[in-house]
C-alpha cells in the first residue's frame, strides 16, 4: 500500500500489541482497535529488550501473523526492525517498517529499511535532540524515501515517576520544521496505562497528526509492556474522546 493511501485517513491511528504473542491475541486486538477508529495495525515481532532474559519477540512466526491478520480486518501494518539482516523479510510481511528509539542512531540499519522504499515509523531517540532527530532523518530522505512518519514516545530525563518524559512540545516545534506527519505514543511515553489516554488526549490537542498505542485484549497477561497497555473498551473510550478533539481543531475525522 503507497504511503499517501496509509495516511489519508486523520488522526492516524496505530494501535496493537506491544509484541505478537498469538495469532488468536492479535486477532482479538485487530478486529476491536479497527472497529473503534484504529488506522494501522502494530505488533513487534523482533523485541529490543533491555534484558536479554525477556521475551524477544516470535521473529518470523510473528510477521505472518501480522500479515495474515492485517489482510483479514483490512489494516495496514507496521513492526520494527532492530537488524539489518532481517530488513528484506520484515519489508516482505510489513507495509511501514519501524524504526525505535534504540536504533534512532543506526545509520546503518536506517539507511538499509530506507531503500525498500516502505514508509519508515521513525521514533524519537531515547535522549535525542530535535535537531538529532531532524538531521538523522536524511538518511532516509537521502535514500529518495520521503515517507516518513515521525514519533515521539518521551526522553529520558531525572523524572523516574514515569517511564519516559513525553515531551508535546516538540510536536508543534517539529511540524514548524518538517513536512511529515508527526505522531504521538503516550504508552512508552508515559509506561502507565491510566496516563495514556490522558496524555493521547494531549498530544493530539497540541497538534499531532495521530498515536501509537499499545493495546492488548488481557493486559494482565502480556508478555512485554502490559503495564502500559490498554484494556480494548479503553482504547474504545480513548477514540471517542480523541475524535471529539481532532473535529473541534479541524472540522471533521476521517475514521
Ligand atoms: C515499540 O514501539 O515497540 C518500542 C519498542 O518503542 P520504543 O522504540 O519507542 O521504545
Ligand atoms: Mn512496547
Amino acid at each position: 500500500m503507497d504511503f499517501k493511501t496509509i495516511i489519508k485517513n486523520k488522526p492516524i491511528i496505530i494501535a496493537g500489541n506491544c509484541a505478537i504473542e498469538s495469532e488468536e491475541i492479535l486477532y482479538k486486538t485487530a478486529i476491536s482497535v479497527k472497529k473503534s477508529g484504529a488506522t494501522i495495525l502494530r505488533g513487534g515481532a523482533f523485541k529490543p529488550r533491555t534484558n536479554p532474559n525477556n521475551f524477544q519477540g516470535l521473529g518470523l512466526p510473528a510477521l505472518k501473523m501480522l500479515y495474515e491478520v492485517g489482510k483479514e480486518v483490512s489494516l495496514p501494518t507496521v513492526t520494527e526492525v532492530i537488524d539489518t539482516r532481517d530488513v528484506d523479510i520484515v519489508a516482505t510481511y510489513a507495509d511501514i517498517l519501524q524504526i525505535g528509539s534504540r536504533n534512532m542512531y543506526n545509520y546503518i540499519l536506517i539507511k538499509e529499511a530506507a531503500k525498500t522504499g516502505k514508509p519508515i515509523l521513525f521514533k524519537r531517540g531515547l535522549s535525542a535532540t530535535l535537531n538529532e532527530w531532524k538531521l538523522i532523518s536524511n538518511y532516509i530522505i537521502n535514500e529518495g524515501n520521503n515517507n516518513i512518519i515521525f514519533c515521539e514516545r518521551g526522553i529520558r530525563t531525572y523524572e523516574t515517576a514515569t517511564r519516559n518524559t513525553l515531551d508535546l512540545s516538540i510536536v508543534p516545534l517539529l511540524k514548524q520544521q518538517v513536512n511529515f506527519p508527526v505522531i504521538v505514543d503516550p504508552s512508552h511515553g508515559t509506561g502507565n496505562a491510566s496516563l495514556v489516554i490522558p496524555m493521547a488526549q494531549a498530544g493530539i490537542a497540541c497538534g499531532a497528526d495521530g498515536l501509537m498505542i499499545e493495546v492488548h485484549c488481557k493486559p494482565e497477561i502480556a508478555l512485554c509492556d502490559g503495564d502500559q497497555s490498554l484494556k480494548l473498551n479503553e482504547f474504545e473510550l480513548l477514540m471517542k474522546n480523541v475524535k471529539k478533539i481532532y473535529k473541534s481543531l479541524y472540522g471533521s475525522v476521517e475514521i
